[in-house]
């Protein structure tokens, strides 16, 4: 069976040419006249396609007449011009050929809106409906855009381990891996014996690939990872996810203005691409889900990223004449509030913090000279706030050595990480960004359980 894409058709003047076409029905109207007109979608394009069933079809009464919601079909015909609105063409069937019925009683997906919650249990559906579909499309072109960027760059595209023996940041919230029988996990002085574990020692699902990213890059200059990442914050929000996809672009002889660059000139490409490549979906989020994501990513593309430091950006909020759910002072985390009032109030546009307080921020970032600050950079947009994080990485062997101590860390456990530090050291930076807090950002939708197709969270993980 050749069958031609309904993307594939809408894109082309086709009318007059014969097609096969395959998809879903999403409706049947039944005219007085003596024909149907069917809807199909295929999945390639949020646009449907109008099928004319006339009664003549050998099978219009035994299966046309009870096509419903759902039902998979083969259509053959030539495509007509369409005097209906909402289409150009339409195709007239001559053959229409039922793969598979959908009982409507039992089919979930009627036609009528569902809510996001009801479409999380039935993740087997849910692909088949406007929203997800244009999801998916967006995800797609998204990753595209990402790959091509940075190979446009010359940047080398770099596998970095979803297992791993080291926790990037020295925080918790890992998830391990074992092969030990929980029901008789051999014990050491009163305590699980990893030793008799599969890899010989505690293991973990990664919850970054940067360090593995630096080592690459002080090898092959620039890299970048795009894999899944793991976290298990018991934290049920709607920008968390206990699985994720991050993008590590990581740069050798580059510091933080360097670093601020890329990631600037980064998000204006994919949301150009994503605008260009996407009419369609985007159209659908501007109109369903927020009337400003369109304005917003276009806003994006043309803006000046304002950079200021920490500082001046704290030295502002305390001057700002809004009641914070969080206090702001020196030192203290800047929340999401106050990265959004940065944006939204202040310079009306996105921003790019730099020069963070060591206190809160990763021991791998460099030392400022003052002795209090490291050279961090988050990139803040209006509506989410932080949407990318970044540094320039501690490249001084005794620094490094004496951060991860103060930190509380075993500097053995560190100890290729080190050794960087110790044979050709070079500056070089970096950033992650999460790709689905990114979709969530360029579709406004405002759970991130909803922008990728499978989403693991704390007692979830059907599908
Ligand atoms: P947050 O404060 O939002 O939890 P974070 O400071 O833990 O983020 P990083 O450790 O810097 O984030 O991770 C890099 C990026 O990964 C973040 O900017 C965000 O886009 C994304 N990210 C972090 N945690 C999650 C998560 N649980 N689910 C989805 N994306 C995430
Ligand atoms: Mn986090």
């Amino acid at each position: 069976m050749r069958r031609t894409r309904i993307s594939e058709i809408l894109k082309s003047d086709a009318v007059g040419t014969h097609v096969t076409v395959a998809g879903w029905v999403r409706t049947r109207r039944d005219s007085k006249g003596g024909f149907s007109f069917i809807e199909i979608n295929d999945g390639s394009a949020l646009q449907g396609l109008q099928i004319v069933a006339d009664q003549d079809l050998s099978n219009y009464r035994s299966h046309v007449l009870k096509l419903q919601t759902g039902c998979s079909v083969t259509v053959e015909g030539t495509l007509v011009p369409s005097p209906g609105t909402g289409q150009t063409v339409e195709l007239k069937a001559d053959t229409i050929q039922v793969l598979g019925w959908a009982d409507p009683e039992s089919y979930p997906l009627q036609k009528k809106r569902h809510s996001f919650e009801f479409l999380r249990g039935v993740a087997h559906l849910r692909p088949r409906t406007n929203t997800f579909g244009a999801v998916a499309r967006v995800r797609n072109a998204a990753a595209f855009a990402i790959h091509r960027f940075f190979q446009e760059k010359g940047f080398l595209y770099i596998h970095t381990p979803i297992l791993t023996g080291s926790d990037c940041e020295g925080a918790g919230e890992m998830f391990r891996v074992t092969t030990l029988d929980p029901a008789s996990v051999p014990l050491k002085n009163g305590r699980a014996d990893y030793s008799q574990d599969f890899f010989g020692g505690p293991s973990h699902l990664t919850v970054s690939g940067q360090l593995e990213a630096e080592i690459y890059a002080l090898a092959m200059g620039d890299v970048y990872t795009f894999g899944p990442t793991f976290r298990a914050e018991n934290s049920n929000t709607s920008r968390h996810l206990a699985e994720f996809w991050m993008i590590e672009p990581e740069m050798a002889f580059c510091d933080l203005e360097g670093n601020v660059a890329l990631a600037v000139e980064f998000l204006k490409y994919v949301f150009a691409h994503v605008l260009e490549h996407c009419v369609e979906d985007m159209a659908f989020f501007n109109r369903f889900i927020d009337k400003s994501v369109i304005q917003t990513l276009e806003n994006l593309v043309k803006q000046e990223f304002t950079t200021l430091t920490y500082t001046e950006g704290v030295k502002l909020l305390e001057k700002a004449n809004v009641k914070f759910e969080f206090p702001i002072a020196w030192g203290s985390d800047i929340q999401s509030e106050h990265e959004r009032y940065l944006c939204e109030k202040v310079f009306n546009g996105p921003v790019v913090l730099i020069d963070y307080p060591k206190d809160i921020k990763a021991f791998y970032m460099k030392m400022n000279d003052d002795g209090k600050t490291v050279r961090a950079m988050d990139v803040l947009v209006p509506r989410i706030g932080e949407i990318i994080g970044g540094s320039q990485r501690e490249d001084g062997y005794d620094i490094l050595h004496s951060r991860i101590t103060q930190m509380g860390f075993d500097p053995n456990d560190y100890w290729w990480y080190l050794e960087l530090r110790k044979f050709g050291s070079v500056p070089h930076s970096g950033f992650g960004l999460g790709f689905e807090r990114l979709i969530q950002f360029m579709t406004g939708l405002s759970n991130i359980r909803d922008v990728i197709p499978f989403p693991r969270t704390p007692g979830n993980i059907a599908f």
